[in-house]
């Protein structure tokens, strides 16, 4: 069951066949000397998968996001209500 969009896939070299897993594409965000072969296996990637741009986007948003949450205090019912889901 060979579909169109299946066929187009087999011209791309393999590391552009393959999306690099959430933790993958972490590392790269966070450690990109890290493992070098592989940050540029990633790299060569996100210059030709718009999917994976737009997760890089998003991490790079969440990190920002948690970046600003660390520098705040937490408020003490957020503390707790963290706690109260963490026990569930
Ligand atoms: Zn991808």
């Amino acid at each position: 069951m060979a579909l169109p969009k299946e066929d187009s896939k087999k011209i791309l070299s393999p590391e552009l066949a393959f999306c690099p897993g959430e933790s993958e594409l972490e590392l790269y965000l966070l450690y990109p000397e890290f493992k070098l072969a592989d940050s540029r296996k990633i790299k060569n990637h996100l210059e030709n998968c718009k999917i994976c741009q737009d997760r890089l986007e998003q991490l790079k948003g969440f990190y920002k996001l948690l970046e600003h949450e660390f520098s705040c205090p937490i408020p003490h019912e957020v503390y707790e209500m963290a706690k109260k889901l963490i026990n569930l």
